[in-house]
């Protein structure tokens, strides 16, 4: 059953605290005393049996450089503190102007954010996969884009950081979800049967008990079979993974929802992920892709990748794929399926309904089977 799922404890809006210090004689003992409460949340605690640990993000302004005021003073900490979070919590760092910003960006995207949805702002676009064997666009991934009357277009970078943390990923990964199957569904009964597309999926949506009930859903609405569909997840999800998420991700699996894990190689444990998850499919970073033309140890790397992928029975799926001799070099390394530049940008469905139509020979064919 999914109770294991409900004992989730939400420790990330324990409200912020302020420590006043009168007697630092430097910045260099201000940093060791940080670093003195950073360490000390670190040594986990218990309640009703449960370990707890904590992390802590700090931001730090001075007197009388960063405010004359109580006021400004506290308001340039918050802001500090922000930055911090957003770099990756349990660090500190004091505060500069352009920190006030960056804040003022946030919030404004967060105000705007909030009816966005209902006043359709947002549109889904798609990027070819390309098998690099045949040169044939296989599938498709989703991706998110805004545009607001006040903002302008604002990058999914700026904006899905924001989302996940008001809880508006929820309703707005639905959007996604829906938009992409229904265009999918097109996609499969007028050009190419065996089409898929791929979906992101952030960490604050694995914690809605009720995602894979919408997901079967709508893949039965849509009348596509299960596989056709496949979920693009980052470390971010599995980090703060609890017992719900191995049995969430479990339950794809047995569906036949093909599982893939993204940005592969930039986080802390990929390998172990890869050996403790079901995954099916494993994207390669763009990082790594990025100069492995130029570079050698990346495109080591890279090559290094693709036979760990194949002789853990996955698919290798290389990303930002910019030019030729990229593709060349993986393609000759053998990595399944290629995405980036070099075939297309991401477009807009009836630009993609249009690439479909003048597609290559393999998947004229396999429209043919239909
Ligand atoms: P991602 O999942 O790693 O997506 C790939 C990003 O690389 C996309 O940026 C894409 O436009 C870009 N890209 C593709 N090919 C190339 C290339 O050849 N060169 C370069 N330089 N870039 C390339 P985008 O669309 O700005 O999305 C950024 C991130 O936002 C995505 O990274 C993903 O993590 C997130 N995102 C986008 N849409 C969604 C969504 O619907 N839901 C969720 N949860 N996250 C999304
Ligand atoms: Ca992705
Ligand atoms: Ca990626």
């Amino acid at each position: 059953g999914n109770d294991s799922c409900t004992d989730t404890i939400e420790l990330s809006e324990v409200p912020s605290h302020v420590i006043l210090f009168d007697d630092i004689e430097n910045r260099e003992d201000l940093k060791k005393i940080t670093s003195r409460i950073l360490e000390e949340f670190h040594t986990p605690f218990k309640i009703n049996s449960r370990q707890l640990s904590l992390t802590v993000s700090a931001g730090i302004s001075v007197y009388p450089e960063n405010g004359l005021t109580s006021s400004a003073l506290l308001k340039n900490a918050d802001s500090a503190m922000y930055y911090s979070k957003e770099q990756g919590r349990d660090q500190f760092f004091y505060f500069d102007n352009s920190m006030n910003e960056r804040v003022a960006k946030r919030f404004a995207i967060e105000e705007q954010l909030h009816d966005a949805l209902s006043n359709k702002e947002f549109e889904v676009y798609y990027q070819p996969k390309v098998e690099s064997s045949t040169g044939c666009m296989v599938g498709v991934e989703a991706l998110l884009r805004w545009n607001n009357p006040l903002l302008g277009n604002v990058s999914p970078e700026d904006f899905i950081p924001v989302a996940e943390h008001t809880g508006l990923i929820v309703p707005l990964g639905k959007y996604v979800l829906e938009e992409s199957l229904r265009n999918l569904s097109d996609w499969r009964s007028s050009s190419v049967k065996a089409f898929h597309v791929a979906v992101n999926i952030s960490p604050n949506q694995f914690r809605d008990t009720r995602l894979y009930d919408f997901i079967k859903d709508c893949l039965i609405k849509y009348d596509l079979p299960y596989d056709s569909l496949e979920l693009e997840i980052t470390e971010g999800v599995l980090l703060f993974a609890n017992s719900c998420t191995s049995e969430i991700l479990n339950r794809f699996r047995a569906l036949g929802i093909k599982l893939s894990l993204d940005d592969f190689g930039t986080g802390y444990s990929s390998l172990s992920y890869l050996k403790e998850y079901p995954f099916d499919i494993v994207k390669i970073d763009r990082s790594f892709v990025m100069d492995m033309e130029t570079d050698s140890n990346n495109a080591k790397l890279v090559a290094a990748t693709v036979m760990m992928g194949h002789s853990l029975n996955l698919k290798v799926v290389a990303e930002g794929v910019e030019n030729a001799e990229q593709f060349e070099l993986l393609k000759n390394m053998g990595c399944d399926y290629i995405q980036g530049y070099f075939f297309s940008r991401p477009v807009n469905v009836q630009v993609l309904s249009d690439m479909l139509l003048s597609a290559c020979p393999s998947i004229e064919a396999v429209a043919r089977e239909s």
